[in-house]
């Protein structure tokens, strides 16, 4: 089974010809519902096939009443730690090229606490893998990553978004690190003196990826290259059962109509693998993600455009 940490949001998407300038008001189309990258990627690891516990802290209001009826319908049990803040927001502009403005009000997801991940130390140990994210305070991050690896459960830490505080120390509480090209420039750019543009990540060569993945962190490294695909960097020793320490997956090619949320239906589907299948090679599990991930971009939104498919439908 899956324990995901994380966030959760009631999405306002307003789709325009372009973004608001500074003073101006135009008219978009107007939708709502489920976000934030902790329920985005407990969706995706449910509809791949995993059970899952999601942990997460919700108001008393309309938007905390929305998550856990939402939850209910996909069968993911939620540990829900009651705030008095109201739930998190996004209020998010999409324009006709599909570019974003995005502002979040973490509400409830700030509160979500050390001392809640304590209280549910048993539920995350039992875990086969525990997934996080760093839209939740830092510190609360930390704790369910050291519980779950204490308890020597497999630890996936998705590093988004790119702006979030973080540590080498909690870095290398992850057994696998999944950031995407933003998020990888920016890490190495923090903690390891690196200046890397993001735009330039997926034309590097596969031994200087592997080198920055190596300065990054001790264990995998998994950097998601949107519509190239995936690189993937193991510790010599440590290859989970493939046979080369670094390679690229390239992407499957699709109809893209929506590509929000293709890094959560990655990291979703990566973690149920994992859970469904401990012994296979890492490689299966990120071919599976990769596919999953590209479903995902065939229909519009996040959480509700994860796809039903199992390791096992995808062969
Ligand atoms: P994020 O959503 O965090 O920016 P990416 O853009 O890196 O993450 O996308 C995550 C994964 O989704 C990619 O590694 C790939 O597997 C899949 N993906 C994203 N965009 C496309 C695309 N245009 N075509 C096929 N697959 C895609």
């Amino acid at each position: 089974s899956v324990v995901v940490a994380g966030s959760f949001n009631v999405d306002h998407v307003w789709r325009c010809d372009a973004l608001p300038a500074p003073g101006a008001t135009i008219a978009g189309r107007y939708s709502t519902g489920p976000g934030g990258k902790g329920f985005n990627q407990a969706v995706a690891a449910r509809r791949a096939g995993a059970d899952i516990t999601f942990v997460c802290a919700l108001g008393d209001d309309a938007g905390g009443a929305l998550a856990r009826q939402l939850a209910a319908a996909d069968g993911i049990v939620l540990a829900a730690e009651a705030s008095t803040e109201p739930t998190g927001t996004a209020g998010i502009y999409v324009d006709s090229r599909g570019r974003n403005s995005i502002v979040i009000g973490p509400g409830a997801n700030a509160s979500l606490s050390t001392e809640f991940m304590a209280a549910n130390a048993a539920l995350i140990g039992d875990a086969g893998v525990l997934l996080a994210q760093l839209e939740s305070p830092v510190e609360s991050i930390e704790a369910a990553l050291g519980i779950a690896r204490e308890a020597g459960v497999l630890t996936v830490l998705n590093p988004a978004p790119a702006n979030a505080p973080s540590s080498i120390s909690l870095l290398k509480l992850a057994d696998v690190l999944t950031p995407n090209e933003t998020e990888f420039a920016a890490l190495l750019g923090r903690h390891v003196g690196e200046r890397v543009e993001a735009d330039d990540v997926a034309a590097l060569d596969g031994a200087s990826l592997h080198a920055l993945c190596r300065k990054l962190s001790g264990n995998t490294v998994v950097v998601t290259l949107g519509a190239v695909g995936v690189f993937v960097s193991h510790d010599e020793e440590r290859l989970r059962g493939d046979s080369q320490p670094y390679y690229r997956v390239a992407a499957e090619s699709v109809q893209v109509v929506d590509t929000t949320g293709a890094g959560d239906a990655f990291n979703g589907a990566l973690v149920a693998s994992l859970a469904q299948a401990p012994d296979a090679a890492f490689i299966k599990h990120v071919r599976f993600a990769n596919q999953y991930a590209a479903r995902s971009t065939e229909n519009e939104g996040a959480a509700v455009a994860m796809p039903r498919m199992t390791p096992a439908d995808a062969g």
